[in-house]
């Protein structure tokens, strides 16, 4: 008997991580699945380690790689709606010959089998929705996923708007009204990106690092974390937060303001049935993870009755979402 499978395959800056999808809907993979990334040495090898990578897969979770019918990919971006890496490079493709290249044909044409591309955001979106609504539906929901930058994605009838560009979704980059956020006086926060405060220059790993760090230890200069140099102490943050010190939680709680605000001019755009968390930021224990989403909906202003019964959700099995939710993208090359 043969079986239909589709794989996800998420391409990270270290490491590729691989999941399978039965005609079931049923993931074959529960955890993380992973093997070396090798993306710095460019297209030949990162594709030949990715298509390596997925034989140990499918031979870890005892799937015929003759029953594979199909493959989803993610990457980060900054790629076209159907995988074509910016011409200008990444911090994630920074070989030359990953300049305008077509990563997701390139791959297809490694594997010998049809492969659908989402970026890492949109993919993360993907598999929140999916976890929340299932795939057949008429749902809405947008994901904004913390971590060293603030991706994410929107979600609508079970497909991610990719856009025109394939920037659909770049929801870092969302300019919102900072100023509302308390305790924040005199701060700049500048995104990588050049804009003045944008969701990512205030909440992800960067903006701690570049911003509220720097910004919150000038208050504070004896705190444990300015010892350190601001890259390592940047990390420390979330763990020192966690045991409820001052200052790291006042960042997080800034972070989830942040949020907050933005997450109330998605609700006025797109009047969602969800809004959804994923990242280093929720992935903690529950009893913070409960507290960051408490203060993100403190961080919204005052809402209609029906706006305020709005659900916020934390993406299930994070560190798989990307994986999991190219092979959700993926089942649409073989119905
Ligand atoms: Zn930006």
């Amino acid at each position: 008997m043969t079986a239909r499978i589709v794989a996800g395959i998420d391409l990270g800056g270290t490491a590729v991580n691989y999941t399978f999808l039965d005609e079931r809907g049923q993931f074959l993979i529960d955890g993380l699945c992973e093997h070396p990334a090798r993306s710095v040495e460019g297209p030949d090898i990162c594709l030949a380690q990715i298509a390596d990578g997925l034989a140990l897969a499918a031979a870890h979770a005892n799937v015929r790689m003759a029953d594979v019918v199909a493959i989803g990919l993610d990457t980060p971006g900054p790629a076209s709606a159907t995988g074509v890496l910016s011409r200008r490079g990444s911090t994630n493709f920074v070989h030359p010959q990953w300049a305008g290249y077509d990563i997701r044909a390139g791959l297809e044409r490694k594997i010998g089998l049809p492969v659908s591309y989402l970026n890492d955001g949109n993919a993360a979106a993907l598999w929140g929705h999916v976890s929340i609504f299932g795939s057949e539906n008429a749902a809405t929901s947008v994901s904004a996923i913390i971590g060293t930058g603030l991706g994410g994605g929107v979600i609508t009838a079970g497909k991610a708007i990719v856009g025109r560009n394939g920037f659909g979704g770049e929801l870092g980059h969302v300019l919102i009204p900072y100023g509302l956020i308390r305790g924040i006086d005199g701060l700049v926060p500048t995104c990588n990106c050049g804009r003045i405060g944008d969701l990512e220059s205030l909440c992800s790993l960067t903006a701690i690092r570049q911003s509220l760090l720097p910004y919150f230890l000038r208050r504070e200069p004896g705190h444990e974390l300015a010892k350190h140099d601001v890259g390592q102490a940047a990390k420390l943050v979330r763990g020192l937060a966690e045991q409820s010190d001052p200052l790291c939680r006042e960042i997080f709680r800034v972070q989830a303001h942040a949020l907050g605000l933005f997450f109330d001019e998605m609700i006025n755009v797109f009047d969602p049935d969800a809004l959804i968390v994923g990242g280093g930021a929720v992935e903690t224990g529950a009893e913070f993870r409960r507290w960051f989403i408490d203060e993100i909906r403190a961080g919204m202003p005052l809402q209609r009755e029906e706006q305020a019964s709005i659900q916020l959700h934390v993406i299930p099995n994070g560190d798989t979402a990307g994986a999991r939710g190219a092979a959700l993208d993926a089942v649409k090359l073989v119905r």
